[in-house]
């Protein structure tokens, strides 16, 4: 595995912080790039992934005028953040939404001052943001699906009750993730090889309302076979839950991100896969998108999303995801997204 061989080894330009901040929560600077995370909570990606890679590709293009910051889960804190960006003369704003809603207002006080938006890895309904980066989210959810029924395989588990526990009911990646895994499952459930269990939404992807959630499922469904859990935050909620009933490694568990934590979760067998996703990729190209849209330039893309609200085609950048399970762990920390040494030291 990534840490039995790979232990010692040196990478290259891995990510040695899993610490950074995630963006601060002032906005420095004017008439730049403004950039606004949704939180440092609910996925590890927020707090140290997408800030760096961005920062990089920023300084990589000689950006010097540009503010990347977090609004900590806090939807008036995100409108103040983007408020107070359009005051001080941004010229770009580049956001990730904490629900439809809110981000629906940031796009229309932006557009209103002739600042284009663009969607960074979750579209906001409603919203028409000029340009949507994201990844193929419904090939996500598939990914998790084939991979939770290669594990089961694996065990030897038929007809097993699965579990499905959902992002947070606003992200409309969540829908997607879930309209991707229940696609694949819905046909198990059909042939009655899996039988389906409960199924519920964590509002805003939290960890601990997972675990709350996840433990009450053990109890209704003492026989859980497998949870197809969202992502590794969620995945982790629910081997916590069933660490204690000495159920880990026996009830496959699925995630999403690739997280310290999630990769670390399938060296200990206690989860079945992750999904990376090459956010160096998504940040790239956000800030491509961005360099341009500060130059007055607007590039097609090939690819357009419908907005399923507003009917609206948005211009869609979209990036493959690639499933991890035990056989492929060490593709992360060779794609320099994980260092070696923090995903098999740190506990
Ligand atoms: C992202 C995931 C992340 C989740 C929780 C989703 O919109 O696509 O990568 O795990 O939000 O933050």
């Amino acid at each position: 595995t990534a840490c039995d061989d790979g232990g010692d080894t040196e990478t290259a330009g891995g990510n040695t912080s899993t610490t950074t901040n995630g963006g601060s929560e002032e906005v420095t600077g004017e008439g730049g790039i403004g950039v606004i995370l949704p939180d440092t909570k609910s996925s590890q990606r927020w707090k140290s992934d997408d800030p760096r890679y961005i920062e990089a590709a920023f300084k990589k293009a000689g950006v010097k005028d540009y503010s990347i910051v977090n609004a900590e889960g806090d939807k008036e804190q995100f409108k103040r953040l983007a408020e107070t960006m359009l005051d001080k003369g941004f010229k770009v704003l580049v956001i990730v939404n904490l629900d439809s809603v809110s981000g629906k207002a940031v796009i229309d006080n932006a557009h209103s001052r002739g600042v284009p938006v663009i969607d960074y890895d979750r579209l906001t309904l409603n919203g028409a943001a000029d340009y949507y980066v994201s990844f193929d989210n419904e090939a996500v959810g598939q990914l998790q699906a084939k991979e939770l029924l290669n594990c089961l395989d694996q065990k030897k588990v038929t007809n097993a009750v699965v579990a499905e526990l959902n992002g947070s009911p606003t992200d409309n990646n969540a829908t997607l993730f879930k309209n991707g895994y229940d696609t694949v499952l819905s046909a198990k459930y059909d042939s009655a090889q899996l039988i389906k269990g409960p199924d519920q939404w964590v509002p805003d992807w939290d960890n601990d309302e997972g675990r709350e959630m996840f433990s009450l499922m053990l109890k209704q469904y003492p026989n859980i076979g497998g949870v197809l859990a969202a992502n590794d935050g969620l995945g982790n909620s629910a081997i916590e839950v069933l660490r204690e009933k000495k159920l880990n490694g026996k009830v496959p568990v699925t995630g999403q991100d690739a997280t310290v934590q999630g990769l670390q979760n399938i060296l200990t067998g206690d989860q079945c896969m992750t999904v990376y996703k090459d956010v160096k990729q998504e940040a790239d190209a956000a800030a491509e998108l961005a360099i341009n849209l500060f130059n007055g330039v607007k590039p097609g893309l090939p690819d357009k999303l419908k907005d399923p609200e507003s009917g609206l085609y948005i211009p869609f950048k979209r990036l493959l995801p690639k499933a991890i399970t035990i056989k492929n762990v060490k593709s992360v920390v060779e794609s320099g997204f994980v260092d070696v040494n923090t995903l098999c030291n740190a506990k």
